[in-house]
């Protein structure tokens, strides 16, 4: 094996050549360079037993949109001179012997806050320090580094949005050009015994494709996410005008919002770059929306989370985080897969949850009436347990943005106000009154009429038989009866509300049986 500057770059996230400077770093006076990316079973081995297809841990759109992203690296790599360098295993294993066997002096991996890579990124890192390996691993997932902002804040994360705008003020990099090219890498060298091999297909991994699955419509890839970039910023007063929550959340057919965050997650697309392109769009109009509504506020409530999770241990549950309020959740596995399955009988609910299982995306306000409906709205379901059906099922599932969204809207942290409740009848109705965003992904209503499309147990029966949908047999009846399940939630918040105050937050499990 050649042993000179040999250096190999590990893909996480990332996965993308513009504004890499993990990547530039590792091929800056490199004789051979190894782009490597481990394909993980922790997320990547196919479960027989999960709810809908899939691994335990990532549902088969997301699978699918990594496969296409490292298609697509693999092809970028390919036409500067480069390829991916594909493995299967503990990533941890794989890496050290990928370093071993090809007599690596340079490793560069992107810094990760996600406590698993983390955890991983440190294994590696131990190695590759005693065996005197320079190690590159640059903040370049976010605008900001998490840790330089929680310095600043005396060493605890700031924990309002506000806060946060005003210790991170404006990036040290956005005055300068981010680079988007990489015209040549060094070459691949010999991967002697280790077992390479390209990126497999769905099928290769053990998954079955039946081609009668409704997929995503959103395809993995650097490619797609600088097209999808160029698109929405070629429309200069939409982005200027940009202001969230404003937006329909039951647009399918053209989303109100950029759909991007599945391009920021796996890093298809790099925040900064996008955070460039928005800012130049601003410099170019009369008049602009600002944070946190502006589509430039969007990046900074992702950077806000990042950090708040970075410096909250136990941030991703209920018992000792600091920053999550003690409610004595239900844990009812039959309202929860009720939930999950779509078979809630409240049919904005379902057709939400049918396009988390169909597309692994949805508006953000959709996002907002299922989480709440589960949680604090009507079923009073732990927010742990919506959590996770989302970690699994979104295509663009992150654990600092998701756990923190949850715990914002279950009111465990953040945000406080029980008392507004997102109505499962009337909040979608609002928006789309004929009910065609139900229509389309609940088909089995496809034929209610339009006044009974958010409330079909109210129909009368000739009326279900016209519309070839009986409630309680075609469709469910309601779970719940909404007025009485919210109302009793409220109360229990309040309650838990109270106990959290005079307890000072130190609520014990018996403190918390004393409530439900
Ligand atoms: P745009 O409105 O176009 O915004 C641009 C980018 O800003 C997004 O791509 C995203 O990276 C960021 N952004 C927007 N809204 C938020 C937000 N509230 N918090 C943090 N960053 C934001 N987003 C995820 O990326 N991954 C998740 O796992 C996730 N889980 C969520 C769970 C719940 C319960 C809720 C209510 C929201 C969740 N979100 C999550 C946040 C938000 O809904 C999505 O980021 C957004 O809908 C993605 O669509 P977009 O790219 O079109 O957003």
């Amino acid at each position: 094996m050649a042993s000179g500057s040999n250096s190999l770059m590990w893909f996480r996230k990332g996965l993308r050549l513009h504004d890499n400077p993990a990547l530039e770093h590792a091929a800056r006076g490199s004789d051979l360079l190894y782009p490597v990316f481990v394909i993980d079973p922790h997320y990547m081995e196919p479960d027989p037993r999960a709810s809908s297809p899939g691994s335990k841990r990532a549902g088969l759109n997301r699978i699918r949109f990594l496969l296409e992203s490292l298609v697509d690296l693999d092809s970028s790599l390919r036409r500067i001179g480069s390829r991916l360098v594909v493995l299967k295993g503990d990533p941890g294993e794989v890496i050290l012997r990928c370093l071993k066997e090809w007599s690596i002096k340079k490793l560069c991996f992107e810094f990760d806050t996600d406590p698993y890579y983390q955890a991983l990124g440190d294994r590696v890192k131990n190695y590759a320090t005693a065996a005197g390996i320079e190690i590159f691993s640059p903040v370049s997932h976010t605008l900001f580094n998490p840790a330089d902002i929680i310095q600043k804040n005396g060493g605890r994360p700031p924990l309002s949005y506000q806060s946060f705008v005003k210790l991170a003020g404006e990036p040290s990099w956005a005055a300068s050009t981010i680079s988007t090219e990489i015209s040549w890498l060094p070459p691949v060298g010999s991967v002697g015994n280790c077992p390479t091999s390209e990126v497999p297909s769905v099928e290769e991994l053990g998954y079955e494709d039946k081609e009668e699955d409704e997929r995503t419509p959103f395809k993995g890839g650097e490619t797609e996410a600088l097209r999808r970039l160029r698109e929405s910023m070629s429309n200069k007063e939409w982005v200027a005008n940009f202001e969230k929550p404003k937006g329909d959340p039951s647009s399918f057919l053209k989303p109100a919002t950029t759909v991007l965050s599945p391009y920021l997650k796996f890093g298809c697309l790099s925040s900064r770059y996008f955070y460039q392109c928005i800012q130049e769009v601003q410099r170019n109009v009369k008049r602009h929306t600002s944070p946190p509504v502006s589509l430039l506020g969007q990046l900074l409530w992702r950077d806000f989370f990042y950090t708040v999770s970075f410096g909250t241990p136990n941030f991703d549950r209920m018992k000792d985080n600091r920053i999550c309020k003690q409610i004595p959740w239900k844990n009812d596995d039959d309202l929860l897969a009720a939930w999950r399955d779509a078979r809630t009988g409240f049919p904005w609910i379902d057709a939400i949850m049918v396009q988390l299982q169909k597309w692994g995306w949805m508006h953000h306000l959709a996002r907002h009436c299922v989480a709440c409906f589960l949680t604090r709205g009507d079923l009073f379901v732990h927010w742990e347990k919506g959590r996770d059906v989302f970690e699994r099922l979104l295509i663009d599932s992150d654990w600092s943005i998701n756990n923190a969204n949850w715990l914002w809207l279950s009111c465990s942290s953040f945000f406080y106000q029980y008392n507004r409740i997102y109505s499962p009848i009337t909040f979608g109705k609002k928006y789309d009154p004929n009910g065609n965003y139900i229509r389309h992904f609940l088909p089995i209503l496809k034929d209610m009429p339009k006044q009974y499309i958010y409330e079909p147990w109210t129909a009368p029966l000739s009326i279900q038989v016209k519309a070839n949908c009986i409630i309680g047999k075609d469709y469910p009846k309601p779970v719940v009866a909404h007025d009485v399940a919210s109302k009793e939630c409220k109360q229990i918040l309040y309650e838990a509300y109270e106990l959290n105050k005079r307890l000072n937050g130190k609520v014990s499990e018996e403190d918390l049986k004393s409530l439900r």
